[in-house]
């Protein structure tokens, strides 16, 4: 976190946006399948789709952060929970006097949203398909918002919302003035809050307070593992055990004289532990137990996969046997 306190501003860089959990979890999946595995095509498929997401999201962030940070404080990727809920903000801005959600998506063809139906057609190579309607998102989001604020007994300040097409080459058409307003590209989006800020003149929060909300906001972001195998109807005997080596691809290393050890190319290896333990934690719903460690890397010693796990900075929960480590999720 940086922060610097200028007269009468507001400065203060308080969430930046991680790689995406579901990009983590396909990532690791794809490590622990069998290369001929049946699923690979199909994950490869979402891979590219969410990666693609991903980088408008971050060339978003770009121009978010070309907004005067003495007047808005943003916070990316926020993960919360209300009623029951999770709900996910791409980002939000808090200023003094109102606050913005902004919901991003990358879209390509021609986009029409239509104020009446609350629907969003995507029109591309011919065929006209409905879509996740990044509008209704990011309202759905400032009702939650709202009631997060009520529970908590905080002052209620003016929700705004906007949608963000990250990708330019798409065509945006809106049924009405207004929906216009609340929809934009990457590159508009400084140009698009500005226009939206003049709607409020009055100050409700203090920068203190701004401040306060953002650091309690960030203090509940509490990203939820993905069920991964359960998404793609896997069980966990088709994850590959032990350890590959990072060389000629060659499973299983074996411990040797404290190193992981190739009986191939014979390259040595610290840590190689690291990642397999993180992947296999991330695709099988974030936690892991000493036994379930040892398994996944071939070796007997308790009290070697202790020190392993001990050493990675896990979450732990429970005692002596049942304990189970988790990963920190951001
Ligand atoms: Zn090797």
């Amino acid at each position: 976190m940086v922060e610097k306190k200028k007269k009468g501003v507001i400065f203060l860089l308080i969430k930046a946006r991680g790689i995406p959990i579901w990009i983590q979890c396909l990532e690791a999946l794809l490590r622990l399948l069998p290369q001929n595995h049946r699923v690979i095509p199909d994950i490869n498929r979402n891979l590219k789709y969410r990666r693609k997401g991903y980088n408008g999201e971050k060339s978003s962030d770009y121009y978010a952060n070309l907004l005067d940070k003495t007047e808005f404080l943003i916070l990316h990727d926020l993960s919360l929970f209300h009623n029951k809920l999770h709900f996910q903000i791409d980002t939000l801005i808090l200023t003094t006097r109102f606050l913005l959600i902004i919901e991003i998506k990358c879209l390509e063809g021609e986009l029409y949203f239509n104020h009446e139906t609350g629907q969003l057609t995507v029109s591309h190579h011919q065929t006209v398909t409905g879509a996740d309607n990044p509008l209704i998102q990011a309202l759905n989001h400032c009702t939650q918002l709202k009631g997060w604020f009520r529970d908590r007994k905080m002052i209620e300040v003016p929700m705004e919302h906007l949608a963000i097409i990250s990708n330019t080459q798409s065509v945006i058409r809106c049924s009405n003035y207004e929906t216009a307003r609340h929809v934009g590209t990457d590159k508009s989006l400084p140009l698009k809050v500005m226009e939206l800020s003049k709607r409020y003149k009055k100050e409700l929060l203090t920068e203190k307070e701004v401040k306060r909300i953002a650091k309690a906001l960030k203090k509940v972001h509490s990203p939820q593992p993905i069920n991964i195998l359960g998404f793609y109807k896997l069980k966990p005997e088709e994850l590959l055990n032990y350890i590959a080596c990072p060389n000629c691809g060659y499973r299983p290393m074996v411990r040797f004289r404290g190193y992981w050890h190739c009986k191939i190319c014979y390259v040595n290896s610290k840590d190689a532990h690291v990642g397999v333990i993180s992947d296999h934690l991330l695709v099988k719903g974030n936690r892991i137990t000493n036994l379930e460690c040892r398994l996944i890397l071939g070796i007997d010693s308790l009290k070697l996969a202790n020190k392993m796990l001990t050493s990675m900075d896990l979450n732990r929960e429970g005692k002596t046997k049942g304990r189970r480590y988790t990963l920190k999720l951001t």
